[in-house]
């Protein structure tokens, strides 16, 4: 059974009523973040029950060294593991000198708001002692998006039927630990803990990476909204640092504590400066005050969401879901800092160590290259430039040469951190991602700049990696490529993997294409860019041999491209017929009879359709979408999206719908039974594509054509959404009935609607069926 305890709301996610079963469930989904750290949605006060705490900062990491049976040359010497941070928000209440504590008292009207149109979180609720004390709590907090190293905590307590002594101790604690560590290591050092009156700081440094952190809290007191000027009793501690407050309540008054806490560290700072600077970045904030802070975060939020947000009529579900996806993606990565990306959890979580895989290239650029600036996404490409270094490293160990690169599949710095050999060694198609991000933001931004600028370097070393790892097999007369993993990782140590062969084909003449330009239309670059890569055209013809000779599986009998060599030995039974005590198969089989089945974990060769969808013609997707969908298992978020899509564009519909759902609310309603580990992050920008792409058809072409093909799920009443493009913003809005394009800028857009041409004008709207076409 999913769950189904988040009640429906389109711009709030809400809980109501205390269950201590779904507590670390909702620390997951209630998790907050302002792009340079994040934390799950923790109780500040003490919570006796189970609870996976969790506060993390955007690239600070700690190198936890490999644990593998049976070491593999090449493998990685540790997995960068994003950090449990010292805890900030804690705040332990004390009433009439008994602790507050949800999994010991009697809670009613618990209630609890993820307010994503605003960016704060809110809990409320009444406990009662047993000695008959009730009392009100109410706790907001947010992570400030404009002063993006502060956090803001409000709590208020109310007795409710006494009068008596209510205690706050604000703390701050170093003293913590990941629940994932390969060797039970603590990952950091405290370095100091001090006070003065009202704030406090714990500073610490990550042991080998040597990252310096200053934790820092400054509270104030409120009575009955009137400012109390009380002294604390402070306690210093090895780790932890705590302030206590008492004060005497009467019935009916609410006593209120504000906490700014969050941190300042060695990556934006000097390292002696850590403490002077967070004292300073916590008496603005507090100068500043709750109030404006939280008025600053409301009107970051409704920026964001002007062109961010996806409407959806007649379905509060499905509405509530997109805002989540949108919320979540948008809270996660802001796009400005180059040294940030976008781990698979976020911050909600520790699985997939916060690291950058090639979902940032394949799914997440999408939309933040859609609804942002498109400096963010030109960000995201700039950090795998800063990695190209890395990557050649990262080839050389596994025996190429001449500048190759690889890029990793899980990395912080560049370096590989995947120590499992089919994946760190074989799921080399992730390198093609890299260069399939640059086209598709040279093509939808039109800034070509990025490619002599930096893109063509990148572009270089992955096309010398596929000429290099590809072998010349005499018995096909062909390049094959050999012992890969594809997206599918439910195939190991395949050969001829068809969505690696074409990637890397493709990868190779876009290399050319580019090199190409590059001489003609940016000369200095192309001569710069060839000495600083000692590149000579007898290579780059020797690359074109590979791309124009490359092999692909193909059948005959059933007309499509097969996942690799040999797949048409399966038995190919539908995962329709398989029983639900099966599934999912990856917790119900052993490995090798997953290997030996036909089924599929995640879109492979129809995940190359999808990218590369103007190179095949609807007929041919049809009977590829027909093939491979109906033995897919979609184990991986990252599935079911590009499903949706690919069945939106065939004109399959109720089957893009299907497969929408399963992405949408893929942790609001837990369907994969594991959102207390975090939220999918990366696969929540697949459900905004899901929508764009798949219902609104929306694509940008090669030659920078925009064009729509929009249907709408007969579930809906309507949808509509925006995009960046090119400088202007256009809306576009979808009924049963029509489609409406608004161009929200003054420059015309041109683009193509199912085959005609339209001129959208500035400043103005077209509906579909009042269009006559231009041509
Ligand atoms: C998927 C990969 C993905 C990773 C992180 C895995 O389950 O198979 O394609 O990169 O999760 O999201």
């Amino acid at each position: 059974m999913n769950q189904n305890y988040i009640i429906e709301n389109e711009w709030s996610i809400l809980e109501e009523g205390f269950d201590a079963q779904n507590v670390t469930a909702s620390e997951s989904i209630f998790s907050i973040g302002n792009g340079v750290m994040g934390q799950r949605a923790n109780f500040e006060e003490n919570y006796s029950g189970e609870t996976f705490q969790g506060s993390y900062i955007g690239g600070v990491y700690y190198p936890d060294k490999t644990r593998v049976g049976w070491w593999k040359n090449g493998y990685p010497e540790y997995f960068a593991k994003v950090l449990n941070a010292p805890n900030w928000i804690g705040i332990n209440v004390r009433i009439a000198g008994q602790e507050l504590d949800l999994n010991v008292l009697k809670i009613t009207d618990f209630k609890r708001e993820l307010n994503m149109k605003e960016g704060w979180l809110q809990r409320t609720f009444k406990a009662e002692f047993l000695n008959g004390n009730k009392v009100a709590i109410s706790a907001l907090r947010f992570l400030s998006m404009t002063q993006t190293e502060v956090g803001a905590i409000k709590y208020s307590v109310t007795p409710l039927n006494f009068t008596g002594e209510i205690e706050f101790t604000p703390y701050i604690d170093g003293g913590i630990k990941n629940e994932d560590t390969n060797y039970d290591e603590l990952f950091w050092e405290v370095l100091d803990v001090q006070d003065t009156q009202g704030t406090a700081f714990v500073v610490s440094k990550t042991l080998k990476t040597d990252y310096h952190v200053c934790t820092g809290m400054q509270v104030q007191l409120e009575l009955n909204s009137k400012k109390l000027n009380s002294n604390s009793t402070v306690v210093l501690e090895e780790k932890k640092v705590s302030l206590t407050y008492k004060e005497k309540i009467s019935e009916g008054e609410v006593f209120t504590i504000y906490k700014y806490g969050g941190y300042v560290h060695s990556m934006n700072h000097a390292k002696n400066e850590l403490v002077s600077t967070s004292k300073n970045v916590l008496s603005k904030a507090s100068t500043i005050g709750f109030e404006k802070l939280l008025e600053e975060q409301k009107k970051y939020w409704a920026a964001t969401w002007k062109t961010a947000d996806i409407v959806i009529e007649g379905d509060v579900k499905a509405q509530q879901a997109i805002r989540f996806n949108i919320f979540q993606l948008s809270q996660t990565y802001t796009g400005e800092d180059a040294r940030l990306n976008i781990g698979p959890k976020g911050f909600t979580g520790e699985k997939y160590g916060g690291s950058t895989y090639w979902d940032t290239e394949a799914y997440c650029i999408p939309f933040y290259m859609r609804t942002k600036d498109k400096q963010v996404a030109r960000n995201l490409l700039v950090y795998r430039h800063n990695q190209l270094g890395k990557a050649i490293e990262n080839a050389e160990k596994l025996g190429l040469t001449n500048g190759a690169a690889l890029y990793p599949m899980v990395t912080m710095n560049g370096e590989e951190c995947h120590n499992e050999w089919e994946i760190t060694f074989e799921e080399i198609h992730r390198n093609g991602a890299m260069v399939y991000a640059i086209n598709n933001y040279v093509n939808y931004t039109g800034d070509y700049s990025y490619i002599p600028e930096l893109g063509m370097e990148v572009m270089i070393g992955i096309a010398r990696f596929w000429h290099q790892r590809a072998t010349f097999s005499e018995e096909k007369n062909k390049f094959v490529i050999l012992g890969v993993t594809g997206p599918n990782e439910y195939e190991n140590n395949i050969n001829n993997n068809f969505y690696t062969n074409y990637l890397a084909k493709w990868c190779i003449e876009y290399a050319v294409e580019n090199l190409n330009k590059l001489e003609s239309d940016y000369n200095s670059d192309y001569t710069r860019i060839l000495a600083l890569t000692n590149l000579t055209s007898e290579e780059v013809e020797s690359w074109s041999k590979v791309s124009e000779n490359m092999y692909f599986p193909f059948s005959k009998k059933h007309d499509v491209y097969l996942q690799q060599d040999g797949f048409l030995d399966k038995e190919l039974i539908p995962v329709s017929e398989l029983s639900k005590e099966n599934r999912p198969i990856n917790q119900k089989w052993s490995w090798d009879r997953i290997l030996r089945s036909c089924y599929i974990k995640q879109a492979d060769v129809l995940q190359g359709m999808y990218m590369f969808e103007d190179r095949f013609e609807k007929e041919t997707l049809e009977k590829h979408f027909d093939f491979y969908e109906p033995i897919t298992v979609h184990e991986s978020s990252l599935s079911p999206c590009i499903h949706s899509i690919l069945a939106a564009s065939i004109d399959r519909m109720p089957k893009a719908y299907e497969q929408y759902l399963r992405t949408s609310r893929l942790d609001l309603d837990d369907y994969n039974h594991e959102v207390h580990e975090g939220l999918h992050i990366t696969s929540m920008a697949g459900t905004w594509m899901a929508i764009v792409e798949g219902f609104g058809g929306m694509r940008v072409w090669k030659d920078g054509k925009l064009t729509f093909n929009s249907q709408i799920p007969e579930q809906w009443k309507s949808y509509s959404f925006r995009i960046n493009y090119r400088g202007s913003v256009l809306k576009v809005q979808k009924t049963q009935t029509a489609c409406v394009f608004s161009n929200e800028s003054d420059i015309d857009i041109s683009m193509g609607v199912k085959g005609k041409t339209v001129i959208v004008p500035g400043n103005k709207s077209i509906t579909i069926e009042e269009i006559a076409a231009v041509e």
